[in-house]
């Protein structure tokens, strides 16, 4: 098992540590005490460069909802790359997904696409600030947005470091100016009164509202209803935009999460499942917020460019992936997620450790603690549900069964119903391991 049998990937590591620093990427693929690579995937499995099979429930960080090689997207990339991957010219393959997505996304009437959800955020931020004149930026506690600079404030905050009841803006890389600290508000996920007291106090400079619906990295808890509406009024009342941030959560739904939610904000940035499995990003709102993007009477309020935003390759797989993800695509994730997520509760039911699951349609997380999930801060990790965790994470994954180190698994539509199973048995016995344990 791990790491015995993956020879190929710890050599490969040795040889990486001399070009890569900590023979390195990308920091959410690292694991100790070495990456296990991979060599190929088809549907949802992986298997890696010794040999070793996995079934994928990472799926390329959320990205691959059609799991690996999926033939449709394969011929719609490679048809495109026979005509060429990319032009200085635009292309008609951009108008038919931002066609899409407008017909999919409520508050959508226009998009603009760029290379990746980082920057699409980035991208949105910036248009709250043009459209509003404004400079700061409220974003949630633990919420992770990508790596700019002003979206990463207080992804990771400490016990000793984030503050009372108002969280404190903390840096996540170290060399963050203060002034980006200054110019951003942490807001408590799933608090409203807290929350909208925060944004009324910096409301007169507050150019935007940043929000995931379902925050990964602090919980994966649905928001409640409550806070996202009065994240909406209160926006409204202060001049500033909402800006949901739908790079993972429009995978909750054909009409996204604001569809779920049954609320629109005024931005919305996307990213992963919109491009077929190659890099994407797009910002996409209503005419009017998207007009700061607009050169037709000369220099836009917000310039952006990108040498491979809206390429075609990206753009052909991303509209069939898209077109594959229809109604009864989303039952189905809806049923498989669900499966995934009862088996594991009973299995915590049944070996007694405290945890659950909890998540929305394909994405869950689970969670090794009995304290009620809201935010971050209960989110946050304890010694013993640390090493809980790492005894878990271990089990499943000797057992075949890939997924984020953090708790994170998104599903992928090739799953069967056996697949499923295999996950679940999977899961339970590593809890068995991690009950043996106290
Ligand atoms: N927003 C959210 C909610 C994300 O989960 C991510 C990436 N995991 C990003 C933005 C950044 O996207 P990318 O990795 O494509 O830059």
């Amino acid at each position: 098992m791990y790491p015995d049998n993956h020879r190929s990937s710890r050599d490969l590591y040795q040889r990486a540590l001399k070009s890569l620093p900590g023979g390195n990427t990308r920091t959410t693929v690292f694991m100790k005490p070495f990456p296990i690579y991979a060599a190929r995937g088809a549907g949802c499995r992986v298997w890696d460069l010794d040999g070793n099979e996995y079934i994928d429930c990472i799926n390329n960080f959320t990205s691959l909802i059609h799991g690996h090689a999926h033939p449709v997207l394969i011929e719609a990339a490679t048809k495109q790359l026979a005509r060429g991957s990319a032009f200085g010219m635009p292309t008609e393959s951009e108008v038919d997904l931002a066609e899409l997505l407008a017909a999919r996304l409520p508050s959508v009437e226009q998009a603009r696409f760029a290379n990746s959800g980082t920057e699409a955020v980035m991208m949105a931020l910036k248009a709250a600030r043009a459209y509003t004149g404004r400079r700061k930026i409220a974003k949630c506690e633990g919420a992770y947005h990508g790596s700019y600079d002003y979206a990463e404030v207080s992804l990771d905050p400490t016990p000793s470091a984030w503050g009372g009841n108002a969280p404190v803006s903390v840096a996540y890389a170290k060399g963050t100016p203060e002034n980006v600290l200054a110019d951003v508000v942490t807001i408590p996920f799933n608090d409203v009164e807290a929350a909208v007291s925060l944004i009324r106090e910096h409301g007169p400079e507050l150019a935007g509202v940043l929000v995931d619906p379902m925050p990964n990295r602090a919980g994966l808890v649905p928001a409640d209803k409550a806070y996202l509406e009065a994240l909406r009024q209160v926006t409204r009342e202060v001049g500033a935009l909402l800006i949901f941030d739908e790079v993972i959560s429009f995978r909750v739904g054909y009409h996204g999460a604001q569809g779920v939610w049954g609320i629109e904000p005024d931005l919305t940035t996307l990213g992963k499942i919109i491009g077929g499995g190659f890099p994407v990003g797009a910002i996409a709102g209503r005419k009017q917020f998207m007009s700061v993007f607009d050169p037709s009477s000369g220099k836009p309020a917000l310039p952006h460019g990108g040498t491979f935003s809206a390429n075609p390759v990206t753009m052909r797989a991303g509209l069939a992936a898209m077109e594959l993800l229809d109604k009864a695509a989303f039952k189905r994730l809806d049923a498989i997620g669900q499966a995934v997520r009862d088996g594991i509760d009973a299995a915590f039911r049944r070996t007694g450790v405290p945890g659950r699951t909890v998540g929305l349609g394909s994405l869950l997380k689970i969670h090794f603690t009995d304290r009620n999930i809201r935010d971050y801060r209960s989110a946050y990790l304890n010694e013993a549900e640390a090493k809980r965790q790492t005894v878990f994470n271990s089990g499943l994954l000797n057992r075949g069964i890939f997924m984020a180190n953090y708790g994170l698994m998104a599903l992928s539509l090739p799953m069967s119903d056996a697949d499923v199973d295999q996950i679940v048995s999977a899961a339970a016995a590593s809890l068995e391991e991690v009950a043996a344990l106290d």
